[in-house]
């Protein structure tokens, strides 16, 4: 880092041990510009480049923590959070830095009423937050999965939690209740998983999902579902039938069991109640910390979430599906 991107003082602030720990976080990230230092360096690497522009070499104006663009086409001033999640945000990045270590970090999630309380901010914000860091925590990765891999189906919601699973596929491939949702899970044993909520149970559902997602000749375990039948066309198709056995050698769908009762937990235990068309979001947070789970540290975890918010946004209104200007702060 050169003198010329941060000032002298940003420069000095660097020597300054990175967090390790949500107790080295909290203090480390109460300091403006060590959240600042933190960010530009995961953002820009060497050099600040204008988000307007793309040019290099702005000015940095340390009283402000902006820059001002040598461009002489556009004299716009901007901050680390333009063009990123935090983008026309008021709210400090010492509070998003530290929503965003919860997030990442915390087994079973954190709530909005927790964020508020920690962070001093009200549950309506915290909730606005929360969500905006789901849409970084998205997988970024589209390739295909192969190998061995698990597809099971769930619900999660309402009226239907009680009710035996074939009766629930029954209900669901009618018209889909608005308390209960489907979610598919596809895992790579030993691997990543991607979950997705689908409109129904359907064959033409299921088998559009995992054509689109698991690549041909792999290895795919079932349970005895009506709707998987076919799937030996394009893979080699492993089924347990769970009335009779819930795992025959390596054929069973343990592992995705095993992630539905863990997702479970975290929407049950954490959110109390989530509204189905806000359900993906709670889906990408668990995959997320999932996905990341072996490897990597807090610290990493963290880090991984962060070099995911550059190129994304979440206005209000595109959250709640709502037209009108609601004010959030
Ligand atoms: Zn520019």
């Amino acid at each position: 880092m050169t003198n010329q991107i941060y000032g002298c003082k940003l420069v000095l602030m660097r020597n300054e041990k990175e967090p390790k720990t949500l107790q080295e976080a909290i203090i480390y990230f109460a300091k403006p510009d060590n959240c600042l230092s933190y960010l530009v360096a995961r953002r820009w690497h060497s050099e600040v480049v204008c988000p307007t522009c793309g040019r290099t070499g702005a000015r940095f104006l340390a009283n402000q923590r902006k820059w001002q663009c040598k461009s002489v086409h556009h004299h716009r001033q901007f901050s680390v959070k333009v063009g990123t999640i935090f983008e026309d945000s008021p709210i400090g990045l010492d509070k998003w830095l530290m929503a965003m270590w919860m997030i990442a970090n915390c087994k079973n999630g954190i709530s909005s009423y927790e964020v508020a309380r920690d962070l001093g901010v009200t549950q309506k914000t915290a909730w606005f937050m929360l969500h905006r860091i789901r849409l970084a925590l998205q997988d970024e990765d589209g390739g295909k999965l192969g190998g061995e891999v698990e597809v099971d189906e769930t619900f999660i919601g309402g009226l239907s939690r009680n009710m035996h699973i074939s009766k629930r596929r029954a209900k669901i491939m009618g018209t889909g209740g608005r308390d209960k949702v489907a979610v598919l899970g596809i895992l790579k044993r030993r691997g990543k998983v991607r979950t997705s909520v689908i409109p129904d149970v359907t064959r033409q559902t299921l088998r559009g999902k995992v054509l689109e997602n698991v690549s041909a000749g792999s290895q795919v375990f079932t349970d005895a579902w009506v709707a998987y039948t076919g799937l030996n066309a394009e893979y080699v198709h492993n089924v347990i039938d769970h009335a009779r056995a819930y795992a025959i050698e390596n054929v069973h769908t343990n592992g995705l069991e095993n992630y539905w009762s863990l997702l479970k937990r975290g929407i049950k235990g954490t959110y109390v109640s989530v509204e189905p068309f806000h359900l993906f979001r709670y889906l990408d947070e668990q995959a997320f910390r999932f996905n990341n789970r072996e490897g990597l540290d807090d610290c990493g975890r963290f880090d991984v979430a962060l070099s995911q918010v550059i190129g994304k946004r979440l206005t209000w209104n595109k959250l709640t599906g709502k037209a009108g200007d609601t004010q959030i702060n």
